[in-house]
């Protein structure tokens, strides 16, 4: 069985998921009209955030941090503390971010307020994790409250240790019986779902294979070829990112909404615990480029991994108009008006500026 697609002038006009088997159209989409705010909404419009003197933005700053539950001086306010890691076990001494010690903590990985699988399926034990990616809420030389720290504006080997993190963390959750797999989530941004402002990511442990896995296994047991075969027709239609070292960065319309990165490491067919040093290390440094390249717009990302699927990233951009209609889904033929469009100069230009990026 092939990826079935149709084309048009050599634009694709749909193409066929082989994992859920939805039908994705390529259609007039964001044309249509959105009344709905317009209709239902009787405040006036907001005008723009007011910029802040730089004295101002210092006492809301700190008023922020003081209130917000990820932030150094209340580690109290959070769930017990499950692992942390010192500046000093992240960068060497010479390179410490400023204003950062070496033995104050970057990292901390908490216990989810609300287990995202009730407890009593994993053995009474809540196997949902935060991880503080960085003790910092606000980026060096931030001027308004927006200005928040975001994964890809930190460096390539902080990136790295954060996924090392995330993989220590798998394992304490692997060392409950009652716990099946365990999954790296990611959100970014409001319109993400995110529900905290500051940098975090989450590690969820469930009592089954997650579903989305489950059917990828099944898939690629028939059709192992299935993968290289996507990454085949995507560069075909100029949506390849970058490859190397046996892993491929590319736009594809397979994700769970049609705006949709991944990065696919067809080398590393085994779960990211049993992951050897270099091979993470590798990984790590194509998700940094990624994410460093899509900025801090929102999105949200996972990692699927495992015996009997390559090693790989689904990231969906999310601010986007989209619809999904009985197993089809629609995206934009002309995105124009979209934060990202997947047209093939958009992908060279990101494709351009990943090469550009000092790791
Ligand atoms: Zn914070
Ligand atoms: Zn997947």
């Amino acid at each position: 069985m092939g990826i079935e697609y149709g084309v048009k002038d050599g634009a694709l006009l749909w193409i066929r998921n082989p994992f859920t088997g939805a039908v994705l159209y390529f259609n007039e989409i964001h044309r249509k009209p959105h009344s709905f705010r317009r209709l239902t909404n009787t405040s006036p419009p907001k005008s723009a955030p007011q910029a802040l003197s730089p004295e101002t933005f210092n006492s809301e700053a700190r008023r922020v941090q003081s209130a917000c539950v990820f932030c150094p001086g209340n580690e109290a306010q959070t769930t017990h503390e499950v692992m942390r890691m010192s500046y000093g076990d992240v960068y060497p001494p010479e390179a410490l971010p400023d204003g950062c010690a070496a033995d104050d903590w970057a990292m901390r990985v908490v216990q989810n307020l609300v287990p995202r699988i009730p407890e009593v399926c994993t053995g009474g034990r809540n196997e949902s994790y935060v991880i503080m990616e960085d003790a910092r809420h606000f980026l060096p030389g931030a001027t308004a409250l927006g200005d928040v720290m975001w994964s890809g504006a930190l460096p390539a080997g902080h990136i790295e240790h954060t996924l090392r993190l995330a993989t220590r963390v798998m394992r304490h959750s692997l060392d409950n019986p009652a716990v099946k797999s365990v999954l790296i989530r990611k959100h970014q941004g409001r319109e993400s779902g995110a529900s905290q402002p500051h940098i975090h990511m989450q590690v969820i442990g469930v009592d089954r294979v997650f579903p989305t896995i489950e059917r990828e296994i099944e898939v690629t047991d028939r059709h192992p070829e299935m993968w290289s075969e996507s990454i085949d027709l995507m560069r075909t239609f100029g949506f390849q990112l970058e490859a190397g070292d046996g892993i491929v960065t590319q736009w594809s319309p397979f994700g769970s909404f049609s705006r949709h990165f991944e990065i696919i490491s067809l080398e590393d067919w085994q779960p990211l615990t049993t992951l050897s040093e270099a091979r993470m290390h590798v990984f790590s440094q194509y998700v940094h480029r990624l994410l460093r390249v899509l900025g801090p717009d929102p999105y949200d990302l996972e990692i699927h991994h495992g015996e009997g699927i390559p090693l790989h990233l689904h990231l969906n951009a999310r601010r986007y108009v989209y619809a999904n209609i009985g197993g089809t889904l629609n995206a934009p033929s002309d995105l124009a008006e979209n934060v990202l469009p997947p047209t093939r100069e958009m992908i060279q230009s990101l494709a351009q500026r990943m090469r550009d990026t000092q790791a």
